[in-house]
């Protein structure tokens, strides 16, 4: 499909298989995206089992395509991350979540944390304490009222390089959780070396942590272990109450899930704040 000069078609070949053709559309349409703005930002908001109450929310991406409709992260953030393109999109989400988060504090409601996702490119980038700090200060966001969820695949190059990036963000004052732990190969020892306040379990072992004996086993021994390095656990993906009794009854600090709400947009997340809603 050969069109007039210039066009993004000249570069098909007839050996390019349709899902590269799909991917070089794909790639072509985020960066447009992100010059458009087309993204939003959602926020799940994350339970504390103690009180039952709404402590901070993760924000997650939306990308809203003007043909395409909602996109969904898993679609385009794996590419976003081969293009790099996740650093400008990944520090965009960080502002946007930090601005907001303030706006909500501002409101005399409990102080909210507000979790953000980081890539290992976002945060291996040089310069990205100092863009942590500098955001910080421009949306007068107050430092422990920001997380950053990392993968524990982070951890597992430049170990040296990975300590003191994590000791000048805790320095500054902002909180650090593990994402998805127990799916990458992180070793168990850099969850103590690396200080994190929180350990977020995959939600691939909530699941069917009541059905499956492993995934119940799994469970029980994070749970504990986190409990023993004086480390928050936070549950992923809770769904039921069967599962919410299981985690309840092992100590779990905290949920995120289907149970207590979806991820919202701006709007509908501050109508729960406002409600005060309780698990
Ligand atoms: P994640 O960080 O593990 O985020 C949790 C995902 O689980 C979200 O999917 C959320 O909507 C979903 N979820 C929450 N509760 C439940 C539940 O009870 N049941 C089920 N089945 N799913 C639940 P989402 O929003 O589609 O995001 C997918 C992934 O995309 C995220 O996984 C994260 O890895 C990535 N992502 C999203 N936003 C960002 C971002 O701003 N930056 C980066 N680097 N990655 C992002
Ligand atoms: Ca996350
Ligand atoms: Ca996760
Ligand atoms: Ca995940």
């Amino acid at each position: 499909a050969k069109e007039k000069g210039g066009n993004i078609y000249e570069l098909y070949h007839p050996d390019m298989n349709m899902r590269s053709m799909h991917r070089l559309n794909l790639e072509i349409e985020l960066r447009k995206a992100i010059e458009r703005e087309e993204f939003m930002v959602y926020y799940q908001p994350l339970v504390d089992l103690t009180t039952g109450s709404i402590f901070g929310m993760e924000s997650l991406v939306r990308w809203k395509h003007p043909e395409w409709g909602m996109v969904s992260p898993g679609e385009f953030i794996p590419l976003a991350e081969e293009t790099g393109l996740i650093i400008p999109l990944g520090n965009w989400v960080l502002k946007q979540a930090c601005i907001q988060n303030t706006k909500w504090n501002s409101l005399g409601l409990a102080p909210l944390c507000v979790s953000v996702n980081i890539s290992v490119n976002q945060f291996m980038q040089t310069g990205f304490v100092q863009f942590i700090e500098d955001t910080l200060k421009q949306t007068g966001l107050t430092p422990n009222l920001l997380c950053l969820e990392i993968t524990e695949s982070v951890a597992m190059k430049n170990v040296s390089f990975i300590m003191e990036t994590m000791d000048k963000l805790r320095m500054l004052g902002v909180q650090i959780s593990i994402d998805d732990f127990g799916t990458g190969y992180s070793s168990l020892s850099y969850l103590k070396r690396f200080r994190v306040h929180t350990l977020k379990i995959d939600q691939s072992f909530i699941r069917d942590v009541t059905t499956d004996e492993d995934n119940a086993a799994i469970v029980t021994a994070l749970i504990a272990m986190s409990q023993q390095l004086k480390i928050k656990s936070l549950a992923e993906g809770v769904e039921t109450p069967e599962q919410l009794a299981f985690l309840r009854e092992r100590g779990c600090n905290e949920i995120q899930g289907y149970i207590f709400s979806t991820p919202l947009p701006a709007e509908s997340f501050e109508n729960l704040i406002k409600e005060k809603k309780t698990l």
